[in-house]
């Protein structure tokens, strides 16, 4: 299927749980996550319309990046190893990995050498995994007191991954967890703005993602497929 039709398909399912839920499209954005495609492939999602680009690893975005800066906005969706923070802030608009306040000096420092602020989502680790990163949800509120130190760190958001499931309904609790989340901080008044976002929902489950209330879905194979060229 070439990727015209992908994004034609997800634009349908898109559309549907917006139906479903009463949710307006427009409030739904589409972040192209492009770590297993080439950057043949970016440029064409770009072309059709998709400028927002998630990587989650410098070294593999690297090219997109050069290839396209100006054009996209870059969406760093990985951990992200405090070492190397000199290469995404400044380049990557927003960051949807923020986890620990080590991350959150480095970030700021980087920043603040570069005068400029960085958008972050607080990842959070609903599901308890082990695998996954994120914070645990009853350190959000304390983390996010905590971040008010960080004058060049715009909180948007909250960031979770579901737990892969055959079936994409069993992740709804997951996402509806995170929305409750978020509107349970936002009633606390921390921060002098709401955080608005929720980035939550990848090929399999974004469908119920967005039923529950997400407003940034990151999908790559569903979107722009798999081209195996690249590490993951
Ligand atoms: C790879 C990745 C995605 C996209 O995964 P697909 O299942 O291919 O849509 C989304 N979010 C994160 C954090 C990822 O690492």
């Amino acid at each position: 299927m070439t990727l015209k039709n992908r994004l034609r398909d997800v634009e349908i399912r898109l559309e549907q749980a917006c139906e479903r839920s009463g949710r307006n499209r427009e409030d739904i954005q589409i972040i192209a996550v492009t770590k297993y495609v080439t950057v043949e492939t970016v440029q064409e999602a770009v072309r059709e319309g998709v400028t927002h680009i998630g990587e989650n690893r410098w070294p593999n975005a690297k090219d997109k990046w050069d290839a396209l800066k100006g054009q996209a906005v870059f969406h760093y969706i990985g951990s992200l190893q405090t070492n190397k923070v000199k290469d995404v802030v400044g380049k990557f608009e927003y960051i949807h990995s923020l986890d620990r306040l080590s991350l959150a000096e480095a970030i700021q420092s980087r920043a603040e050498a570069l005068d400029l602020q960085v958008s972050c989502f607080l990842q959070v680790n609903v599901s308890g995994e082990i695998s996954k990163h994120g914070l645990e949800p009853a350190d959000v509120k304390p983390f996010l007191i905590e971040l008010q130190k960080y004058n060049r760190i715009r909180p948007v958001g909250l960031m979770t991954m579901a737990p892969y499931e055959s079936e994409p309904e069993a992740t709804r609790p997951i996402f509806r967890a995170l929305r409750q989340l978020r509107d349970d901080l936002n009633e606390m008044s921390i921060l002098a703005e709401p955080m608005l976002e929720l980035s939550m929902g990848m090929s399999n489950d974004f469908e119920v993602a967005v039923e529950e209330g997400a407003t940034r879905v990151r999908l790559g194979t569903v979107l722009v497929g798999k081209e195996e060229t690249e590490e993951g």
